[in-house]
């Protein structure tokens, strides 16, 4: 497929990005409204509040990419269902890649915590609809926005990217997608 990647790459104070970034509260009540609330046990709500896994560590790097798409992609305008298809087959595909590079991150740093763009996806099911524990937890990882990360505030002033979204039927002019590493 084709498009040009930009990596996103930046690493403050823990302390700074809480302060900055984080407001559990208000991502909290925008979760309530997404139909994936409380339905994987990488999503709110959790039975430990969000603030504590900021402050265990030290520093957070933001680790993302922005996709940018080229013109043949972009030039055909698409049907609803066929263009929320192909974004989520890009999305999805960048997300996961993400989160393969940010574990191999986490293997390297002692003691420091992946943390994913968007949901999980690894079971078809997710075990928490039985009340059972998660299925893989040495893959689950919460995403920034799950634990009160404000990404969009995140992109636009850390890396002067703002958030773009498909629009008139075509795709966005790119994707952008956002994990971190908390480091100790
Ligand atoms: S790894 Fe599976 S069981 Fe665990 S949160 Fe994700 S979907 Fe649910």
């Amino acid at each position: 497929m084709e498009y040009e990647v930009v990596k996103l790459k930046i690493e403050m104070p823990a302390e700074e990005f809480v302060k900055g970034y984080v407001d559990v509260p208000r991502f909290l009540s925008c979760c309530e409204k997404c139909p994936g609330f409380g339905k994987t046990w990488a999503c709110p709500p959790y039975d430990f509040d969000p603030v504590s896994v900021w402050s265990r560590f030290s520093s957070v790097m933001l680790y993302g990419k922005k996709l940018v798409l080229g013109e043949s992609l972009r030039e055909t305008a698409m049907e609803p269902e066929a263009l929320l298809r192909l974004s989520g087959f890009i999305f999805e595909n960048a997300r996961k890649a993400l989160l393969e590079e940010l574990m191999a991150m986490e293997h390297e740093h002692i003691g420091s915590l992946a943390l994913s763009a968007g949901g999980c996806s690894f079971c078809e099911v997710c075990t928490r609809g039985e009340g059972l524990p998660c299925r893989l937890p040495e893959k689950m990882r919460y995403s920034v926005e799950s634990l009160g990360g404000d990404v969009s505030k995140a992109l636009r002033e850390c890396f002067g990217v703002e958030l773009k979204w498909a629009e008139n039927g075509r795709l966005p002019e790119y994707f952008v997608v956002l994990g971190a590493l908390l480091k100790m």
